[in-house]
């Protein structure tokens, strides 16, 4: 319980939509050279789920699904993350 109301005025200072942890992630992936890899593996966005199942385990993008997704004009990269990830959810 007093884990939770840390972790509720940690938040506070948030300005972004997702958690810190989830925004690096996104920044630090989305800046990857290896993007290429994705032909290893099959990535379905609409279910979030790629068969190196690392997007099924974090609830997060793995680099295959973020090299699929890169290639949109404007990704919108928070639509791909769990709602455990968001500020305000
Ligand atoms: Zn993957």
């Amino acid at each position: 319980m007093e884990q939770r109301s840390t972790r509720k005025m940690m938040s506070i200072t948030w300005q972004r939509e997702l958690v810190p942890h989830a925004e690096d992630y996104i920044r630090e992936i989305t800046t990857r050279k290896e993007h290429m890899l994705v032909r290893q593996h099959i990535v379905d966005v609409e279910s979030k789920e790629c068969t190196c199942r690392i997007w099924q385990l974090t609830r997060l993008p793995c680099i295959h699904a973020v090299a699929f997704i890169g290639m949109k004009e404007h990704p919108l990269w928070h639509t791909y993350v769990h709602d455990l990830y968001f500020v305000y959810r």
